[in-house]
């Protein structure tokens, strides 16, 4: 598995005046590209782990044979990578809506607006550092929740479709403490809904 830095289907400015170009490029050049060279280095070590996926690998952590403290790399720097490689290829500047995705919302949380407010206020109540999750579980059923750091859903056999960075590298430059304000801005550039 080569695990290259995914290239970006828009401009660091497409986002613009939702999601700032500056902040867009540090965050890819920068937090993305170091997530993911320390995941690839820590995997080098173990050549039965070359041709799997960074998601596969979250999935099955906890029965790895590796070293506790590169475990601990695995989780932290290869949910990053597959966190971010969702966050940006769920935002740009055009909407390309998943209609069955939309109805199935509307299914689970009775609209898309009140799913939205749940969304949204768990990001906004996330205590520190980390993402508000929409995913599905093992019996395939939409949740909303919040991890901490780096963690992915796929910790948990999940499977994310929406991810919101609620790190303060995301937004600092542009929104400052005003985390409610880039939460109503992302989702003006969130292409699926
Ligand atoms: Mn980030």
């Amino acid at each position: 598995m080569n695990h290259a830095l995914i290239p970006l289907a828009y401009d660091f400015n497409a986002l613009e005046p939702h999601i700032d170009a500056k902040t867009m490029e540090i965050h890819y050049t920068k937090h993305h590209k170091t997530y993911l060279d320390n995941f690839v280095s820590v995997i080098e070590k173990y050549p039965e782990l070359q041709e799997k996926s960074a998601e596969d690998i979250l999935r099955s952590l906890s029965s790895l044979t590796v070293e506790e403290s590169d475990r601990k790399i695995m989780h932290n720097h290869g949910g990053g990578l597959v966190n971010h490689n969702l966050y940006w290829s769920t935002m740009g500047p055009n909407k390309k809506i998943d209609t069955s995705l939309v109805l199935e919302i509307e299914k689970t949380f009775g609209s898309l607006d009140s799913f939205k407010q749940t969304f949204s206020e768990c990001a906004l109540k996330h205590f520190g550092s980390g993402w508000a999750w929409l995913a599905r579980n093992e019996q395939n059923e939409l949740m909303v929740y919040s991890l901490p750091n780096q963690d992915s859903p796929y910790l948990k056999n999940h499977t994310p479709i929406l991810g919101l960075d609620v790190w303060e590298h995301a937004y600092y430059l542009k929104y400052q403490n005003k985390r409610a304000d880039y939460i109503t801005a992302w989702w003006e550039v969130v292409t699926l809904l």
